[in-house]
């Protein structure tokens, strides 16, 4: 059997045309031509990130630069706004890091909302918080904006937000939402392969992360600025991913931010749509689901239907497509389809041919 196309929620499908801009020849990293190279893409990752702000590349998963944000930002103590595995996870990261951390944690399914943070932050304890803008476990999709507006009235805290699952996919401004630190690994929404995230942060973080003690090297904010204006990186950077990057970036630019956009609303959508007909509900709370990935309830919450998903994985599977059997404590209870990257209506459509015909044999 050949290769089965990735549906699951990270790493994502890669094209062709992103391997072979992936597989050129190498160049030095302090070299000119891997500064023109960077300066050449800067435009446009800022464009992405709606931001005027330098962005930085890190050659690690995005867990690298969330731990790295918890050690330059974190100072005093860090609320972790927790609603399911990988945001769970940010709490005891945090802990690891010698910080003190308090959970805000909400029932998977529901998402973080600004009215619970504020009540925390009010008690003046936190000089940061993290929040996960799309919680990849349950495909449920916090309200950013609402929270971001709680920056106004906490101009000294920071505000770290994850948006691994979401960003390119979603329309995240972040000049205008005022937050502080925002990243994304290459493998989920940028159907990149996974080893590279992109992130940048405000002048706020940076001069907090100037004065942190502990913030260590290969994540330290104030090397990574100082370095992106030379163009460069701290360390040795995966020069391939950012070949691929600079690919990519001209695909997102031909199609059109807005275009990008509506297509994942359009694809989410579907994949709801194609959940509805078979009779499943939905993990996350009305009105809360990704975009970019469905996280169908198979059990885990009352009503709706429930499958033997092992069997239902192997049925589509055979038929050359990959989804997830959920994740975490809902391992089993849901199961999880992506629509990330390059998806298109019409690939989707041939996932959901795959999937009824799936289901009819179960
Ligand atoms: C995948 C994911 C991560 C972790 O990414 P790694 O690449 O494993 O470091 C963190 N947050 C979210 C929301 C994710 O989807």
């Amino acid at each position: 059997m050949g290769h089965v196309k990735l549906h699951i929620p990270g790493p994502v499908e890669v094209s062709e045309k992103t391997f072979r801009a992936f597989c050129q020849p190498m160049i030095g990293h302090r070299s000119q031509a891997f500064k023109d190279l960077y300066a050449s893409i800067q435009p446009r990752l800022q464009a992405l990130l709606y931001t005027r702000q330098p962005v930085m590349l890190s050659t690690s998963s995005a867990w690298g630069v969330m731990e790295g944000a918890v050690r330059n930002l974190v100072h005093k103590k860090v609320l972790n706004c927790m609603c399911g595995a990988f945001s769970d996870k940010w709490y005891d990261v945090s802990k690891r890091c010698g910080k003190e951390a308090e959970p805000l944690q909400v029932p998977w399914g529901s998402p973080i909302r600004a009215d619970a943070i504020d009540k925390r932050l009010a008690t003046g304890e936190f000089d940061a918080i993290t929040v996960i803008h799309n919680e990849t476990s349950t495909g449920v999709m916090s309200p950013l904006a609402e929270i971001a507006e709680l920056k106004k009235k906490y101009p000294d805290v920071m505000f770290i937000i994850d948006c691994v699952s979401s960003m390119s996919a979603v329309k995240i401004e972040f000049d205008a939402l005022g937050i502080d630190v925002m990243l994304a690994g290459t493998q989920k929404a940028l159907a990149l392969p996974p080893g590279l995230t992109i992130f940048t942060f405000s002048e706020a973080a940076l001069q907090k992360a100037s004065k942190a003690k502990d913030r260590g090297y290969y994540f330290d904010f104030v090397e990574f600025r100082k370095n992106a204006d030379q163009n460069m990186t701290p360390s040795t950077p995966s020069i391939a991913h950012v070949y691929a990057l600079a690919s990519k970036l001209e695909e997102i630019f031909a199609e059109g931010l807005d275009a990008r956009f509506a297509r994942h609303r359009q694809t989410s959508q579907g994949t709801r749509d194609w959940a509805a007909k078979h009779g499943f509900t939905l993990f996350p709370d009305p009105g809360f689901e990704s975009m970019t990935l469905t996280c169908v309830n198979n059990g885990a919450k009352p009503g709706g239907r429930v499958i033997d998903v092992p069997k239902f994985q192997k049925l589509v599977r055979e038929m050359g497509f990959l989804i997830d059997g959920g994740y975490g404590k809902i391992k089993g209870t849901t199961f999880r389809i992506s629509n990330m990257g390059d998806e298109t209506p019409e690939t989707m459509a041939q996932l959901y041919a795959a999937m009824d015909e799936a289901i009819s044999k179960l």
